[in-house]
């Protein structure tokens, strides 16, 4: 139930906004945890706080030309929504995907306002993209869309303005593409203008790892709040991606059983334990479809597809694959099963109804806000390491990774206790992004 005020604000948004969905989702869920913030803090309605931060500062919409392997040409469309700047430079990956339009890149915009301020990085919120699917596609085909979506995209980023980095289609191969590209066009050394870049120019250690290493460390945290932990556990991850690799390989090594992992022609069910150096050939090296694992795993493994993969019992659920994937007949199925905890390495892969079956059932619910913002915050810290030409090792990055992503945690907690939510993970990490924002937003004035 949204506050009067707030329902005013909302209906606003879905007049504004005509059908994007996901971005009406993702600004419901913000508005309904910060109803009480209202109460306390007049000022930030006074202010219309709420409503400038519904709209994003800049959004911009181009034209990527390119030329296939067979010299025919192709048109996508590109995307960069400079959301909100209050706190540092925007800051938000980019993602490439046939369902990539204007909603889906302000919805993952939007959350990264608040993910950002949750870090407490000095990092404003952004995100971009294109409709672009590069699977199938060559490495030359690629290089040449990369190019193209930067000879646009070059003139509104900057160390000090708009910082990209990867998501969903945009690994480091796509990144060092960017990267180039913007170097050329700019005769710049500019290494802050884009993370996640490879070590050999300007990347930072563990960035690759972050958001999935994060997940892991943030359930972590959630299973020792109630008393437990990961060892031995049986736990589900979906997606077979950089998050879903890197969080399976942290799980691993914090003493989980990793038995299910998918991607989008299906799921591979392996029961010893997902064997993740044949996970990372099948899916990193080769880029092949998912039943290539199980056909090379033998006995034990077995690949489904046309069913849920939340379907398979599991004491730890770790969506890490894309938006609405955990429907609330999911939730349903998982809680009877005896999931006790949920992280969302994913953005927004739970929807509503089954957030709602998690958090009655007494489930741990990790919102993505948080339990992935790993990979935002060690974004942040390779853009230091640029600015001060410097670079650290891999352990002691990874520590960083590990305070801060308890440091969400606690933050967290603390901000729903003080909401009168305990345990209230998503109004938690809500309140405290929204908070951080809005005071900054307060200081800067009329913005
Ligand atoms: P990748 O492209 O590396 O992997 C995405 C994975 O999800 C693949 O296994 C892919 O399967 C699967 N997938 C994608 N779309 C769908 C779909 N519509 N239906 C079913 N499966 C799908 O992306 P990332 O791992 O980087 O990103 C995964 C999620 O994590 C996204 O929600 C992203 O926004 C979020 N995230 C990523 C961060 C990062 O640092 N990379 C940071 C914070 C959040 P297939 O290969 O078959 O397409």
């Amino acid at each position: 139930m949204l506050h009067e005020r707030l329902s005013s604000i909302y209906d606003n948004v879905l007049r504004r906004n005509p059908g994007e969905i996901e971005f009406h989702q993702a600004v419901r869920e913000v508005l309904e945890s910060i109803g009480p913030v209202l109460g306390k803090h007049p000022e930030y309605a006074e202010s219309k706080i709420i409503e400038r931060i519904c709209e994003p500062e800049r959004q911009i919409i181009f034209r990527v030309p390119w030329e296939d392997d067979q010299g025919e040409v192709h048109i996508n469309r590109g995307f960069r929504v400079e959301f909100n700047s209050a706190l540092g430079p925007y800051k938000g990956g980019l993602r490439f995907h046939p369902s990539v339009y204007l909603g889906i890149v302000k919805f993952l915009g939007f959350e990264q306002i608040f993910k950002n301020g949750l870090t407490g990085l000095p990092i404003g919120g952004g995100k971009g993209g294109s409709d672009f699917d590069p699977k199938g596609r060559s490495d030359r085909e690629v290089m040449r869309f990369c190019q193209s979506f930067m000879t646009e995209l070059y003139r509104h980023i900057g160390e000090y303005t708009d910082v990209p980095a990867g998501d969903i289609g945009v690994g480091q191969r796509e990144v060092g593409y960017l990267f180039g590209q913007y170097k050329r066009i700019t005769n710049r050394y500019e290494s802050g203008v884009i993370t996640g870049k490879g070590l050999s120019y300007g990347g930072a250690q563990v960035r690759t790892e972050a958001t999935g290493y994060g997940c892991a460390f943030f359930v972590d945290e959630m299973l020792k709040a109630r008393g437990t932990s990961f060892d031995g556990r049986r736990v589900v991850v979906s997606g077979s991606g950089n998050v879903a690799v890197y969080a399976i390989e942290k799980v691993q090594q914090l003493g989980g059983v990793v038995v299910a992992c998918s991607d989008s022609s299906g799921y591979v069910l392996d029961e010893k334990g997902i064997d993740l150096d044949l996970l990372k050939q099948v899916k990193q090296v080769e880029r092949h479809r998912l039943g290539v694992y199980a056909e090379r795993r033998g006995e034990g493994a077995a690949f489904v597809s046309g069913q849920s993969l939340w379907e398979v019992p599991c004491e730890v659920a770790m969506p890490s694959a894309t938006q609405n994937e955990i429907t609330g007949r999911d939730a349903e199925l998982l809680v009877r099963n005896g999931c006790v905890a949920v992280g969302e390495g994913a953005n927004m892969p739970t929807t509503p109804e089954g957030i709602r079956v998690f958090q009655e059932a007494g489930v741990s619910f990790g919102p993505g806000k948080a339990a992935n913002a790993g990979g935002v915050a060690t974004s942040a810290l390779e853009m230091q390491q640029n600015a001060s030409r410097d670079s650290w090792t891999f352990e002691f990055s990874e520590q960083r990774l590990q305070t801060i992503m308890r440091d969400i945690h606690g933050r967290c907690l603390q901000s729903a206790d003080e909401y009168g939510l305990p345990g209230n993970y998503v109004a938690g990490a809500n309140i405290d992004g929204f908070k951080r924002v809005a005071d900054a937003m307060l200081s800067l004035g009329l913005i």
